[in-house]
């Protein structure tokens, strides 16, 4: 692992494209349900136990949160989305605000999607999988709480959502993860040198 990951530190929070940080050349924007995971998943790529912090209320403040891992290079935490209890007018300003960003960020390079395994991907995921495709933006799908399931049943569960895109444009990587187990982290951080023009060591 590049030490980049691991020096990962609170840069800001934006909440729409206008505030987002200047002179950064690289970034890769984190989604997901509320509850998948993806803290846990950022936490585990930094070697951090609570750079973003977990469990923190559902549907707080929606904004772009923004960790630096140097001065050209950011992984952004989006707002994790399907928490009903969110108004419905704040959904719809959040949905235009987010689609703007994913449109008009032009050092935005990556989407990782952080799924919780047992619920495979529902039909949230699917859209932002489309919506990326539709923009040019490369997927890494993580099917995080591997641990959750047998071996068996996690592997086919990761067969039918690599068979779903076989033929698909998309350009989408998907593979297992489990923070408890730090399963999965190597392919997750080559995917993310890759996207970031970060060397690996
Ligand atoms: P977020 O809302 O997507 O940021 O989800 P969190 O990272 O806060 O995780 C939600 C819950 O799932 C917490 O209780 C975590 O401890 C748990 N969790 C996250 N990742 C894993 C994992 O890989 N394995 C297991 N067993 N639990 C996990």
């Amino acid at each position: 692992m590049n030490p980049l990951y691991h020096r990962a530190e609170f840069l800001l929070s934006a909440p729409n494209l206008k505030t987002t940080p200047d002179g950064i050349e690289f970034e890769v924007a984190f989604a997901g349900r509320s509850n998948a995971g993806k803290s846990s998943t950022i936490n585990t790529l930094t070697h951090q136990k609570s750079l973003a912090r977990t469990s923190k209320t559902p549907g707080r403040t929606q904004q772009l949160v923004y960790f630096k891992l140097d001065e050209t290079r950011c992984l952004v935490d989006l707002p994790g989305y399907g928490y009903a209890k969110v108004p419905l007018n704040v959904q719809l300003k959040w949905q235009k605000e987010l689609e703007h960003y994913l449109e008009k960020r032009a050092v935005l390079n990556g989407l990782v999607l952080v799924v919780d395994i047992r619920r495979s991907l529902a039909e949230y995921d699917m859209q932002m999988i489309e919506y990326a495709t539709h923009l040019n933006l490369d997927v890494f799908v993580a099917l995080t709480k591997a641990d959750k399931l047998s071996r068996n049943a996690a592997k086919n569960t990761l067969f039918s959502a690599q068979k779903l895109f076989k033929d698909a444009s998309t350009n989408i990587q998907i593979e297992l993860f489990s923070s408890l187990k730090k399963e999965g982290v190597e392919p997750l951080h080559d995917w993310l040198d890759a996207h970031m023009g970060i060397t690996k060591v």
